[in-house]
């Protein structure tokens, strides 16, 4: 058997008309021999009736924070209908169809709601429904606990499922449908000449997105690399060839920076010694962050400051750990993290020289950078970010092929 996974995002499935393509792009699979699983999401984004976000929505802030177990089950309702109205549009074609959750599907996960880790894939059921020619339509996002509860796989979750099904079938590869042409140089509603790449590496494709960029799941990326299954990212609105993931493709484009990515609502925060040598806390301040969950990232430590950025949603916990430990800082808070991401920057002399030099060029303070083999990052404000981001395509001639 020849297993396809073809993973159809919310947008993807939001309207009759985007359906139709969705329908067309499975028996285009079937008939050319393949045996398509597909994953879906909940279909369209925010406002629209089953979104997940609409869903979300239709309780309140204190039942969403005080029961992640009902909110779980809420969120799953958004693919599940979505399965069931795209196996009625494949069936309406005479296609044999299953529609599953997650659960029936196999995807056994931990108990840990909102944000679940899969501890293993059943491949029982789906394996049978192959094997009997049919096409089965799984809810994406979701899995169920040992104890039988629902669980979800976090925000975007969906790809999860799909490279969890394509490793675990062992899926020639994994297809992940969306409303871009694939993985573009960067995020096309901020570079408006942001271009297609159009073969990358694992690791640069889970770089990106891990640090913002939306198209793809790093999970997924994970599952994906580690399973040794091509990923394929395509536009569900046309038949180009999208993007494809290997590991064959790093350095393929030949250039330093491959693409460009941005974070926001990141706060700079700054802690003096000056201001806190009375303080034995200045020391294990960093230890205590970690013992009360708030993630860290950009971490300078000089002789006589602390200097390191933490996301908004930190910021109330963050006030109290502070208080309590008796320390002063200060905050720049709406900041915007951008990353410079290509595994050919590995070795090569000026190129934080370089994007130093545009930014101060365009007059866009430079609040900290740091670097790896493959990743630039640079902190600034977030109302100069789209500007930097713009200045940086250019300077690398990311928009040309
Ligand atoms: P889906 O619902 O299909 O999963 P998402 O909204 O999760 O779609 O992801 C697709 C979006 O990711 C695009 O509309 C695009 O704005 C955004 N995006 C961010 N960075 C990039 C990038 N580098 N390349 C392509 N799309 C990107
Ligand atoms: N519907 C879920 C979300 O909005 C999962 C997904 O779209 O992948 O996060
Ligand atoms: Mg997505």
């Amino acid at each position: 058997m020849r297993i396809l996974i073809q993973k159809f995002g919310g947008t993807s499935v939001s309207t009759h008309e985007r359906r139709n393509r969705v329908v067309n792009k499975i028996i285009k699979a079937k008939n050319k021999g393949f045996s398509p699983v597909v994953v879906v999401s909940a279909m369209g984004r925010k406002g629209q009736p089953y979104a997940t976000d609409t869903l979300l929505s239709l309780v309140s802030r204190d039942f969403r924070n005080s029961s992640p177990l009902s909110i779980d089950l809420l969120m799953s309702c958004g693919e599940i209908i979505s399965t069931v109205v795209v196996a009625d549009e494949l069936s309406k074609l005479k296609m044999d169809v299953v529609p599953l959750t997650g659960g029936q599907a196999g995807i056994i996960t931990d108990d840990n709601y909102n944000d679940a880790a899969v501890l293993r894939v059943e491949k029982g059921k789906l394996t049978s429904i192959l094997e009997s020619g049919k096409i089965p339509i799984v809810a994406g996002f979701q899995g169920v606990s040992e104890n039988g509860y629902v669980t979800t796989l976090g925000r975007g979750g969906s790809d999860v499922t799909a490279a969890l099904l394509g490793t675990a079938l062992n899926a020639e590869s994994v297809e992940i449908y969306t409303d871009v042409d694939g993985i573009m140089t960067a995020d096309p509603r901020i570079v408006s000449d942001a271009s297609l790449i159009e073969k990358i590496s694992y690791n640069e494709v889970f770089q990106m997105a891990d640090q913002g960029a939306k198209v793809i799941h790093p999970r997924a990326v994970k599952i994906a690399m580690n399973g040794n299954v091509p990923l394929v990212i395509k536009n569900t609105l046309n038949d180009g060839k999208g993007t494809v993931i290997s590991n064959s493709a790093a350095g393929a484009s030949g250039k330093v920076v491959n693409g460009i990515t941005s974070m926001d609502d990141r706060v700079q925060i700054t802690v003096k010694y000056s201001e806190n040598k009375d303080s034995e806390n200045y020391y294990t301040l960093l230890d205590e962050l970690a013992n009360n969950l708030i993630s860290i990232d950009l971490i300078n430590v000089f002789p006589y400051e602390e200097v390191f950025t933490i996301g908004n949603e930190d910021m109330d916990n963050f006030k109290i750990v502070m208080k309590n430990l008796g320390l002063n800082y200060n905050a720049i808070k709406e900041c915007t993290k951008i990353a410079l991401i290509g595994s050919g920057m590995r070795g090569v002399p000026g190129v934080i020289a370089k994007i130093l030099k545009v930014l101060s060029r365009e007059n866009i303070k430079v609040l900290q950078t740091a670097d790896s083999h493959t990743t630039i990052w640079c902190l600034v404000e977030r109302s100069k970010a789209s500007k930097a981001i713009n200045a940086l395509h250019r300077e690398f001639l990311l928009g040309e092929k």
